[in-house]
């Protein structure tokens, strides 16, 4: 048997065609895909058409030796997948009577009644291997046919995320030479365009590892591929490669490797050092909380939050003092600084973190221009501010998420 050199992925379904649902099925086979060193040449949907289907099967196999369909293995008429590609191979349908015996206890054991069109699902065209549904009825198929293979999966997500996993990795992974390792690396305080520069040579010269940038709400990640024989040989390749880009001027500005998120890397890093947390949240409005708290399992880290949005609520609910504020303004770095230490102390939390600033897009002043953010930590050896001057231009959104980004960063290296 051949390797597969490369796959194409054709999503059956009007449904995806008419945006109703979205193709989470591509994406999470591109991805497996990847991680396998196949590389995937198209991803394609078509409706339950039968002339189009044809087409289809026919256009993906001139250019790809495996194409993995999924949807239309259903019992309904409309469900031709099968059909569609045992016409391909001009191969005829057969009873499959293992497929038969599973599925009627499979129908047995959920205490439904199989009617006669579910006979329809353990049809299978001659010489496939049928692979088995444990997670609903209609089981996938492999089809292979001289240097052509389709593998045909059902369409829920919950039924072909876990026959991927058990049933089709296992057969590629018999058949692929060769695995893909990536791994990201977290950039925050370097712009997307600044970090494309100085990694330039490497993002346009190297072919393995490969290195590629992303970017989003004022962040940075880099991704590092490597392929090779093995996983392990492919991941020391992509080590390598990161200590060659922590040795940078990108490197200062790196929060983590696959770290996930800024608030990841936070809840790790205070739970390593068995830290707490508490928030005061004024522009971001709970934020920060609501990030934190994201995370499985961070009780043991975060402690709790305050919105304190007014100026009434800063004083009263963590202790702001009347004339900071009357003094230097909501807006500033002394009252961020007192808000970060009051609610602190009123949770009785290691760290405070907090934020002020006007997200926009009413509430700018020529002095402070909307995006104007301080940002503040306070630990037991005092409190650390800073000023964020985003552009007025950002939606309040950005602005938002981004003031709650730098201020777990800001907590992260304190
Ligand atoms: P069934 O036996 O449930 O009819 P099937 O193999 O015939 O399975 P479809 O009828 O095409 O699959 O799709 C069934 C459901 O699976 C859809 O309603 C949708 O919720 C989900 N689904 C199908 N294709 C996709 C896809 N590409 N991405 C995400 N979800 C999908
Ligand atoms: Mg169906």
């Amino acid at each position: 048997m051949k390797d597969v050199r490369s796959a194409e992925i054709l999503c059956v379904g009007t449904e995806l065609l008419l945006g109703d649902i979205v193709n989470t099925n591509a994406s999470y086979i591109s991805r497996r895909l990847a991680a396998l060193g196949i590389p995937v040449y198209r991803q394609a949907v078509v409706g339950d058409n039968p002339e189009r289907m044809r087409q289809a099967i026919a256009e993906s196999f001139s250019r790809s030796d495996c194409l993995i369909l999924t949807g239309g293995l259903g019992p309904t008429c409309d469900d031709i997948t099968k059909e569609m590609v045992a016409e391909y191979f001009g191969l005829p349908l057969e009873l499959n009577e293992e497929a038969l015996e599973r599925m009627k206890s499979y129908f047995s054991s959920t205490g439904r009644n199989m009617t006669k069109n579910n006979e329809k699902q353990a049809m299978a065209p001659v010489g496939a291997r049928v692979l088995q549904n444990d997670w609903g009825t209609a089981p996938g198929l492999v089809i292979e046919n001289g240097e052509k293979t389709a593998i045909l999966l059902p369409g829920p997500p919950i039924e072909l995320e876990p026959m991927w996993r058990d049933r089709v990795e296992p057969y590629l992974f018999e058949r692929s030479d060769s695995v893909i390792v990536s791994k990201n690396i977290y950039i925050l305080g370097m712009g997307e365009s600044a970090v494309e520069d100085r990694l330039r040579y490497m993002m346009e010269e190297l072919t393995n590892p490969t290195v590629a940038p992303y970017a989003g709400n004022g962040e940075c990640r880099i991704r590092v591929s490597a392929k090779a024989k093995d996983e392990k040989t492919a991941s020391d390749m992509c080590d390598e490669l990161i200590e060659e880009i922590k040795k940078t001027e990108v490197g200062q500005f790196i929060y983590g490797i696959d770290v996930d998120s800024i608030e990841n890397a936070l809840v790790m890093k205070l739970r390593d050092r068995g830290l707490t947390v508490a928030t005061a949240e004024s522009c971001t409005g709970g934020l920060i909380a609501k990030r934190i708290t994201d995370i499985a399992g961070c009780s043991d880290v975060f402690l709790g939050g305050c919105v304190t949005y007014a100026v009434d609520a800063k004083v009263k609910l963590i202790g702001v003092s009347s004339e900071t504020i009357e003094k230097y303004g909501v807006v500033s770095a002394e009252t961020a600084c007192e808000m970060a230490r009051g609610v602190r102390l009123a949770l009785g939390a290691d760290i405070g973190i907090a934020t002020t600033g006007i997200a926009g897009p009413g509430g700018g002043t020529p002095e402070q221009p909307v995006g104007t953010v301080y940002i503040a930590v306070s630990t037991k050896d005092g409190e650390t501010s800073k000023l964020l001057q985003l552009s007025p231009k950002r939606s309040r959104e950005f602005i938002r998420i981004c003031a709650a980004t730098n201020a777990m960063s800001l907590a992260l290296n304190s």
